[in-house]
């Protein structure tokens, strides 16, 4: 296959696994966000295929090669990390050149390359410029172009964008994607950032405790996440606690839910239902009744916080749907079968 393969990819250090047996395939030209919690194993994950760790059992496969014994020097890829390394007493050109320099290019095809990279990160007639009198945002852009300068097959970025402020990191996700795409370079990003994974990725791999708990596209782990823990960390919805009673009915905080049903071998489980989804109706003719408790008008979105038996579920909806609800006023939420997904508990 071309691109990248993991087969069974495990890393012990000690007695502790921090990966455990991972099995990914990352087709050539695809962009995947590695997303997980503090210490989920995704910073081991992304320095064994860079060739800084190697695996305990399982093998790492570029383009049909097992590249698992090769050294990083050998693997032929870029890559970026937080503190981005640049080196400060050299230009920009400088930088940007070193690999090709240090590979022996003749000067001046490591001229040409230095300008087809800079205009390809917007900093055309910046390579006499010292690095130190960059912004964040130009440093970060200039340590892509280093990584990308000797065309990589596999570009690896470790929380590139992490010490940007918000607004700056925003605008380089979409610049990153943009590049990524024009190049058609295979790539992969790690990041504890759900929203960045999902502006940037074709795939969204979720890891906890050194595992895959999910590996699909960012539409698919939003509309469909795998467990509870996916949904969750993701975010942007509402959980809700639930269990069959012994009319096989779905209960749900303390209401019987119509037309939900568990799957025969999950007597409790979790719906998960998108605030976009959550439809307030008048007090008793949804399944919950609940007390508005708090009304967020971001302009663009509304969002209504109800609050039903102590659990607070939000409602989101657009100006022109604005749900006619005050603070303190006793509403009523229908879950219908097809906004609930129910998630193993
Ligand atoms: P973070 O987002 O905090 O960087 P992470 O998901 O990248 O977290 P890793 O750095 O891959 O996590 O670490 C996974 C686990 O392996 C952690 O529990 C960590 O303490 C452990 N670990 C990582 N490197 C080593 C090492 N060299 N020796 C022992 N344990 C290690």
């Amino acid at each position: 296959m071309s691109g990248l393969a993991l087969n069974s990819v495990t890393k012990e250090f000690g007695s502790f696994t921090a990966v455990k047996s991972v099995q990914l395939n990352v087709p050539h030209g695809t962009f995947v966000c590695m997303l997980g919690p503090s210490g989920c194993g995704k910073t081991t994950l992304l320095r064994m295929i860079a060739g800084l760790d190697s695996p305990t059992d399982g093998a790492i496969v570029l383009d049909d090669e097992d590249i698992t014994k090769i050294p990083t020097h050998k693997r032929n890829l870029g890559m970026v990390f937080q503190s981005l390394a640049l080196f400060p007493h050299l230009t920009v050109g400088e930088n940007i050149a070193y690999p090709l320099r240090i590979r022996g290019v003749d000067a001046a095809t490591q001229k040409k390359r230095v300008d087809e990279l800079l205009a390809m990160i917007h900093l055309t007639g910046y390579a006499d410029r010292p690095v130190t009198k960059l912004s964040g945002g130009q440093r970060q852009r200039v340590a892509i172009a280093r990584a990308l300068a000797i065309s990589p097959k596999l570009f690896l970025l470790d929380e590139p964008l992490s010490a940007l402020d918000a607004k700056l990191r925003e605008a380089m996700q979409v610049e990153l994607r943009q590049l990524q795409q024009q190049l058609g370079i295979t790539t992969i990003v790690v990041t504890h950032d759900q929203r960045e994974a999902m502006t940037m990725a074709d795939t969204v791999v979720v890891m906890n405790g050194g595992e895959i708990r999910q590996a699909a596209s960012p539409i698919e782990i939003y509309r469909k996440p795998a467990d509870r823990f996916v949904a969750d960390f993701i975010g942007m919805t509402n959980l809700l606690d639930t269990e069959t009673d012994s009319a096989g009915r779905a209960i749900v905080l303390g209401h019987a839910a119509e037309g939900i049903v568990l799957p025969d071998d999950l007597k409790k489980a979790t719906l998960s239902v998108r605030p976009e989804d959550v439809h307030l109706t008048a007090p008793g003719e949804g399944t919950l009744t609940g007390k508005v408790t708090f009304i967020r008008d971001l302009g663009g979105t509304i969002e209504t916080f109800v609050d039903v038996a102590g659990k607070q579920i939000v409602a989101v909806s657009t100006p022109r749907e604005r749900p006619a609800v005050t603070v303190g006023q006793n509403v009523g939420i229908n879950l219908t079968p097809d906004v609930c997904v129910v998630l193993k508990k």
